[in-house]
């Protein structure tokens, strides 16, 4: 029986701290396990520092290494997706950042599972080691997110996991333009493992995913995946719908039976006015958020430009 044919995936932006690093372990892994065939696709996500140099370098030095360049920077989710769609040829790949903060050790234990049958193995984290705001960011939309969606996502997943040859198939048909994989994967479906780890700091350099990233990251993970912000609009204007007409109908009664109608404060007034003013304004935001999906979907712009191809047959 010829070697399992296993490619990982790692997008990479601003990485040159860290990858001398990967490459080590990586190496040491790949050489450890030498009944697998290994490659190592890295995606430069239009990195300014040198990146893809260390990459091609790489390439260079160790066949099992490739790189794609993207004409510019596209974002994490659509340079992991560069990588899915070009790894041809492979039985499973799996997908990781190359920061070291999903440890690369825990890959043979994926690979292992995989071989034992799992169509999917998600590497779930026992802890985290990030602080502060991150930390609590984290905390909340992963305890409100699996409460707002219609689907079974693992909490705790991020990217780190193995995919097989079906469900890899499965997601390159995905055509749409945002992409929350964590949920994209959980829609897929197939047999799934779980693999625990404990999930690092990285290694070195900075997050390229800042705060207001990851914010957005998190409302596609809620608008792609649920409609239930705008059933909860709904709602609300049942809800203020209803008390108007029952302030409506008390006041015309008491009118009608020649009750004296008190001077309404200008105090109530203002509320009441700013109050609906602003609860339309984030109906209309809502709504905005579904909208602007809608409209980047039949814009139909592929997700992401290959501008250099190194190491691929
Ligand atoms: N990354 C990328 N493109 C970007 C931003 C990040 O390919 O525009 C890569 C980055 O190099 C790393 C991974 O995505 O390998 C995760 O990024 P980061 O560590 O900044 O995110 P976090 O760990 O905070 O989620
Ligand atoms: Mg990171």
């Amino acid at each position: 029986m010829s070697s399992p044919k296993v490619a990982l995936v790692i997008p990479a932006y601003n990485e040159t701290a860290v990858l001398p690093e990967l490459f080590r372990r990586l190496t040491a892994i790949f050489d450890a396990q030498p009944h697998v065939a290994w490659s190592a696709i890295l995606i430069d996500d239009g990195s300014k520092d040198g990146t893809g140099d260390l990459l091609v370098a790489q390439c260079q030095r160790d066949g099992r290494f490739r790189m794609l360049g993207l004409s510019r920077n596209f974002g994490f989710q659509a340079a992991l997706m560069a990588g899915l769609e070009q790894c041809t040829g492979v039985d499973a790949v799996v997908t990781m950042d190359a920061d070291l903060q999903d440890p690369p050790e825990i890959i043979p234990q994926l690979v292992g599972a995989w071989q034992q049958g799992a169509e999917v193995v998600l590497a779930v984290r026992r802890s985290r080691e990030e602080t502060g705001l991150r930390r609590m960011g984290f905390n909340l939309f992963h305890a409100w997110f699996g409460r707002l969606v219609d689907l079974p996502i693992e909490r705790n997943t991020g990217t780190f996991c193995l995919l097989n040859q079906a469900a890899i198939s499965a997601f390159r048909q995905l055509p749409e333009a945002h992409r929350f994989f964590p949920g994209l994967r959980a829609w897929v479906g197939f047999t799934r493992v779980e693999v625990l780890y404990d999930r690092k700091e990285r290694a070195a350099g900075e997050p390229a995913q800042n705060f207001y990233r990851l914010i957005r990251y998190a409302f596609d993970g809620i608008f792609s995946f649920s409609r239930l912000p705008l059933r909860f609009l709904t709602l609300c204007g049942v809800f203020i719908a209803s008390m108007g007409f029952a302030i409506g109908v008390f006041f015309i009664v008491r009118r009608l039976m020649g009750i004296e109608i008190a001077q309404v404060g200008f105090t109530t007034l203002v509320t009441l006015v700013l109050f609906l003013g602003g609860v339309q304004l984030i109906g209309i935001g809502v709504l905005g958020e579904y909208l602007g999906r809608v409209y980047d979907e039949v814009k139909r712009r592929p997700n992401y430009i290959v501008k250099r191809r190194v190491g691929f047959e």
